[in-house]
Parts: C-alpha cells; sequence; structure tokens
C-alpha cells in the first residue's frame, strides 16, 4: 500500500531507540523527512544516519536534548521547516509505591508524559490545520487501559494526556481540517526499556533472565513480545493519507493481552 505521505516532514521525540526508532524508521522508508530527538548525543546521531540510509532522498536533523524542556522542544520545532507528523514519545515514569511519591516526582510525570506533548500539539496543530493535513500520534501505555499497579505515575500522568486528547481531536477545526490525533498503547515491545525491567525481576526474584523473558513472553497470547518496526508501521499507517478518518483512538498493540472485548 501505498501511504501517500512521502516528502512529508515528521517531528520524531525520543526516538534513538525502542518505539520511537520504530516509528522514525518507518516513516523514513516511506520518504518522509525526519527531525529527531534524544537525550544522548551519540545515540541519536548514529540513528540519524540510519534513517538516512534508509531513503537518500530524505532529510534527516537530530536536535539533542531532554524534549522536557521548553527550549529543546523550541529547537526542534525550529529544525523542522513544516510539521506535518508529530509522534509523541518520552521516557516513561519509574515504578513505584505511591506512598513513597512526593508532590515532585508527580510534577515530573505530569511534565515529561502529559504537559510536554500537549506543549507540542499547542504548537503544531493549528499550522497543520490551515495546511489541511496533519498527524499526531502520541505513544502511551497499555497501562491507560489496564493500569498497572507499580506504574501509578505513568498510569496517572498518560490518562490525563489521553482525557485531554479524547476532546481536542474532536475539535471540528482539527477533524474537518484533516487534522487526526491518536494515541498507540503499547503492550510489551523487545526494547531497552522492557530489558531493563526483565533485567530487575530477574535479579529482585532471584532467576534466570533467559527464564524471567521467556515466562513473560509466553503469558502473552501472541507468545512473543512486539518489535519496534511492527509498532513503527503501524504509527506509519495512522499518518497515512488513508487514516484521515480516525481521530480521537487509542489503539492498543499488545498481542492479545489485554482481556476485554472493548
Ligand atoms: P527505550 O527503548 O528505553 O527508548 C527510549 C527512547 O527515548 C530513547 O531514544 C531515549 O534516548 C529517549 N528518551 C528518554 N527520555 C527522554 C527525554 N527526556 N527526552 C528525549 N528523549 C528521551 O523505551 P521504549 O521501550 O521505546 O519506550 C518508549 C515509551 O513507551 C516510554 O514512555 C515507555 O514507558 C512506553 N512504553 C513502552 C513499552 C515497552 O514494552 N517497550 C510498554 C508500554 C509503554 P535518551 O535516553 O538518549 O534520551
Amino acid at each position: 500500500m501505498e501511504l501517500g505521505i512521502a516528502g512529508r516532514w515528521a517531528v520524531v521525540c525520543a526516538a534513538s531507540k525502542g518505539l520511537g526508532k520504530g516509528c522514525a524508521r518507518a516513516l523514513a522508508m516511506e520518504g518522509v523527512n525526519l527531525v529527531i530527538n534524544a537525550r544522548s548525543k551519540e545515540a541519536l546521531d548514529a540513528t540519524a544516519q540510519e534513517l538516512r540510509e534508509l531513503d537518500a532522498d530524505i532529510e534527516v536533523h537530530a536536535v539533542a536534548g531532554d524534549i522536557g524542556s521548553e527550549a529543546v522542544r523550541t529547537a526542534v520545532l525550529s529544525a523542522c521547516p513544516r510539521v506535518d507528523i508529530l509522534i509523541n514519545n518520552n521516557g516513561g515514569p519509574p515504578p513505584g509505591d505511591f506512598r513513597d511519591w512526593s508532590r515532585n516526582d508527580w510534577h515530573a510525570a505530569v511534565e515529561a508524559n502529559m504537559i510536554t506533548p500537549i506543549e507540542l500539539i499547542k504548537a503544531t496543530v493549528d499550522r497543520m490545520a490551515v495546511n489541511g493535513f496533519g498527524r499526531v500520534v502520541n505513544i502511551t501505555s497499555g497501562a491507560v487501559k489496564a493500569p498497572i499497579d507499580i506504574l501509578g505515575l505513568s498510569n496517572g500522568a498518560r490518562s490525563g494526556l489521553t482525557g485531554f486528547v479524547a476532546g481536542l481531536a474532536r475539535q471540528p477545526q482539527l477533524a474537518g481540517n484533516n487534522v487526526t490525533i491518536n494515541n498507540l498503547l503499547p503492550g510489551a515491545f523487545d526494547t531497552e526499556r522492557l530489558q531493563s525491567t526483565l533485567k530487575s525481576t530477574a535479579k529482585n526474584t532471584n532467576q534466570d533472565l533467559e527464564q524471567v523473558r521467556e515466562e513473560r513472553a509466553q503469558g502473552i497470547p501472541a507468545r512473543r513480545f512486539g518489535s519496534a518496526d511492527e509498532f513503527g508501521a503501524f504509527c506509519a499507517f495512522l499518518c497515512s493519507i488513508h487514516a484521515g478518518y480516525l481521530t480521537g483512538q487509542n489503539i492498543l498493540l499488545d498481542g492479545g493481552s489485554y482481556p476485554g472485548t472493548f
């Protein structure tokens, strides 16, 4: 299927590794020009080079820094001549027990996983509407739909973003001008973040890492973890010309883990 987005410009946040990189790769393979971001310059530059090698005709700019910083967001947006596609992503808040979390912990989570994407949406969607094309995809988490106790900071902050987006996506000045805003909810994907979660489970339970990995994978109906490339391919479809009638949705990619009908 031709996705019809070659020559468009996309900003992909938190994209040097994992799911963000999967999205950037899929968009690059569709001929989309990219501005990518992550904190570590070395890994980001290596990813930028890898993306350029996927399509010699695209431009790829790398802007290093914490996407939670206003100055970094400004630099990211300034590096993009026209934002047609915005992929919001960021590191997730740490796990823990809510009894141990301070106001500062809550503020940091809400800042990173709710306010940061909202600020980027605010800076881009009205121009998308004027241009008659815009796609925003927020990478959130399966925990928005099926909360995980120890991920309370994530459950809370991401649910705030989800509620906000549900209203915004339905504004006629956006939906009526071919600007869509959707959330992609990953289940378990085989990224560095998952690997470090499995490592700490293995350490805490005194088990072999491979055994922990296998047991976790076998607990998923698909009997495997998702890959960043398949996540990216789905994201690229959401950004395509074919997905203009899909907005304000929360789409779970979890290999069947969520047990409900809806
Ligand atoms: P990952 O493999 O650890 O990759 C995270 C990426 O984000 C890296 O490129 C990292 O680069 C960048 N990053 C982190 N903090 C950043 C910041 N403050 N500013 C800019 N870039 C930043 O993680 P992932 O598995 O792809 O997860 C991506 C998101 O999906 C996270 O929010 C995670 O909680 C969520 N999620 C993942 C899964 C899963 O199974 N993988 C499941 C549910 C939800 P630097 O460190 O160099 O900045």
